[in-house]
């Protein structure tokens, strides 16, 4: 199989060539097309089976349908991925650079460790991506720096891994503000205890599950 069967708009296919990126993974021949469709993602995939381009492939795709920023698009952040940690988050934002380099995606990462400031600027000027740990995104959110009221795609990546470091109450107040009507969700977890089950069952409407 290969990435054109996607039907993903040449600038993302251009970026990926550049990735040196030929054959999609088995989670991504799996996710890429469910969550193009618009369905809620509930999948299991460890680190490494190239999960984060599952997600951002069709993310970029609809928000950026053949390649370009809608016209009528919102200014508020259109997307928000949130990660357990600030690694991750930095990986995952550097990845959706490079997969939207040719769309004019425009993101941020925000997570802790490091100061507001650069990041309540580069809020402040208007991004369609925030990749977010959750502790941090709470502290803009309470600062009203963070707009979370456009997002119509929310991606929780390593869940079962925020919800060890005792994210849940964080993830359950971020949740309460996102939109519940037209959003897309998509998970994914390594493992699937109870609690997981229980957010998904909670704030996923009818996912596809995925597991490789
Ligand atoms: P991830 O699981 O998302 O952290 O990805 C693991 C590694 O695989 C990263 O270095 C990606 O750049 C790479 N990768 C992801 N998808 C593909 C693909 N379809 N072909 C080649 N490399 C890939």
């Amino acid at each position: 199989m290969s990435f054109e069967l996607f039907g993903l708009s040449p600038a993302i296919n251009r970026a990926l060539t550049e990735q040196g990126y030929t054959q999609p993974t088995p989670i991504q021949s799996e996710a890429i097309p469910a969550a193009l469709a618009g369905h809620d993602l509930f999948a299991g995939a460890q680190t490494g089976t190239g999960k984060t381009a599952a997600f951002s492939l069709p993310m970029l795709e609809r928000l950026y349908p053949e390649g370009r920023k809608p016209a009528n698009a919102s200014r508020k952040v259109r997307a928000l991925i949130l990660t357990p940690t600030r690694e991750l988050a930095a990986q995952v934002h550097d990845s959706i650079r490079a997969y939207g380099k040719y769309v004019g995606v425009t993101s941020a990462a925000i997570f802790g460790g490091v100061g507001m400031g650069p990041q309540m600027q580069a809020l402040r000027r208007g991004v369609d991506i925030l990749v977010a740990t959750p502790g941090r995104l709470l502290d803009h959110m309470e600062r009203r720096t963070a707009d979370l009221s456009g997002v119509e795609i929310l991606v929780l990546d390593e869940a079962d891994r925020m919800l060890d470091m005792g994210f849940m109450p964080a993830l359950k107040r971020i949740l309460a503000t996102v939109p519940k009507q037209n959003r897309q969700t998509l998970l994914f977890s390594a493992t699937f205890a109870e609690p997981i089950k229980a957010l998904a069952a909670q704030f996923m409407r009818d996912p596809v599950e995925i597991q490789i």
